[in-house]
């Protein structure tokens, strides 16, 4: 069945999104751009906050943000509708001293960041990108566009490739950049003129490895749609669309809607901008003392609130079937997941799938459901996180793709459409 234009052009806009937002300080800062441009009010931790009803805003920490619509009629008790998702993704992060290299070679010092698929990220045009902190205390983004890459030793010299190929995380890790001497050169300094400022006032970095190459929509009836970072940029791109299309009429809701995008979700969370830390709680509080609630009040209102914790998931791989459990096998092109487990990998339980359920229905999105082999365990995400930390009822769902955790990774341009959509329905809700 063919994709609709709605659904092409949503991902074609998901394109967009990912190549601004190559680090997680990038998608962050696109994020607010995004919702800014909308009409939403950019807010600063370290200032005085305005009266809140009928307003929007949003609020950005390192590498994560969040943002919220406050309705009008909004009182101490009103429910928070929050989605939550992630800005980071599995690469490589930049090491001090980066600049090595041997043989004429120009390389740059990486660490793993997070679990990629190491040979997905061989043979591709990489790019270098991330934030630098400035001698004056300014902290500007920075983006070498394609840079470097990680060339794949040939085939005649690596008889073994095709049996097993096993690389050396620190030997076989490095990307080249150039040619020169390491001693004479500076890859700090392409960073730097990258982002128009001094080599000498930078003082620190945070600079992940990306992949440069666009999303492109692709496969019989235009079905597929690959990218670099869908896991988890897809859930982040679908909340600020949802949320933005959501706030369009901010006069009456029974909630207030808020988009919850944190940093460090593939090193586990816990972090300042990590979903085990405090930022949601830190603005969920601002925002009802905003509205004038008591402790109780807040209390109240949390009790009544929903996290959709939004993650991409597995579609059934036809090449590894015995991987996926026997008979829940969700596939590509077939609906947004709702994700299961029984040992709290997911915060998904009864109350929530039939929330979800409520969603999809409001929504008119067909959805399916996620659960592991037993013996292939999952991996977990950001919802039993926050349940932990807030208490705030969970639901973990996502998209279903192929190729997790590759440089490149692949979704159904259907799903990440109706993903959006329900996503809009559960901040009307
Ligand atoms: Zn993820």
């Amino acid at each position: 069945m063919a994709v609709t234009p709605a659904a092409l052009s949503h991902a074609e806009d998901l394109a967009d999104f990912v190549a601004a937002s190559p680090s997680s300080y990038h998608a962050a800062a696109e994020v607010a751009r995004r919702l800014e441009e909308t009409g939403f009010v950019r807010l600063d931790e370290e200032a005085d906050w305005p009266a809140q009803p009928g307003g929007r805003f949003v609020v950005v920490r390192d590498g994560a943000v969040i943002a919220w619509v406050v309705p009008a009629d909004a009182a101490p008790t009103t429910p928070a509708q929050i989605l939550g998702a992630h800005t980071d993704s599995p690469g490589f992060k930049l090491k001090p001293q980066p600049t090595t290299g041997s043989r004429g070679w120009l390389q740059a010092g990486v660490e793993i960041y997070g679990g990629p698929l190491l040979n997905s990220w061989l043979d591709r045009e990489l790019r270098l990108a991330g934030r630098l902190a400035l001698a004056d205390g300014r902290v500007v983004l920075a983006d070498t566009g394609a840079l470097l890459r990680l060339p794949q030793l040939a085939i005649h010299l690596d008889r073994e490739a095709n049996k097993a190929l096993t690389l050396d995380k620190q030997m076989q890790t490095q990307p080249v950049w150039g040619l020169g001497d390491p001693v004479e050169e500076d890859l700090l300094g392409e960073l730097a003129s990258s982002a128009g400022v001094n080599a000498a006032d930078v003082r620190g970095f945070d600079a992940v490895v990306a992949d440069s190459a666009r999303g492109a929509v692709f496969g019989r009836d235009d079905a597929f749609f690959a990218s670099g970072r869908l896991d988890d940029l897809a859930s982040v791109h679908a909340g600020v669309v949802a949320l933005a299309a959501a706030s369009k009429d901010t006069s009456t809701s029974g909630s207030i809607a808020v988009l919850a995008a944190f940093d460090h979700e593939e090193l586990g969370s816990a972090s300042r901008s990590g979903a085990a830390g405090p930022f949601l709680e830190d603005v969920l509080a601002r925002v009802y003392a905003g509205l004038g609630a008591d402790a109780t009040e807040q209390r109240r209102a949390f009790a009544a609130s929903w996290h959709l914790s939004s993650d991409v998931g597995h579609s059934v791989h036809p090449n590894y079937v015995f991987k996926h459990d026997p008979v829940v096998q969700p596939l590509l092109g077939s609906g947004p997941i709702l994700k299961i487990n029984a040992n709290q990998r997911y915060a998904t339980d009864a109350v929530g799938s039939a929330a979800w359920a409520q969603w999809c229905d409001t929504a008119g999105v067909a959805s399916q459901e996620f659960v592991s082999n037993n013996s292939v365990p999952c991996g977990s995400t950001i919802g039993p996180i926050t349940a932990t930390r807030l208490g705030i009822r969970t639901v973990d769902v996502g998209i279903p793709i192929l190729s997790m955790h590759s440089a490149r990774e692949l979704a159904g341009v259907s799903d990440l459409h109706d993903l959006t959509r329900v996503a809009e329905a559960f901040f009307r809700a």
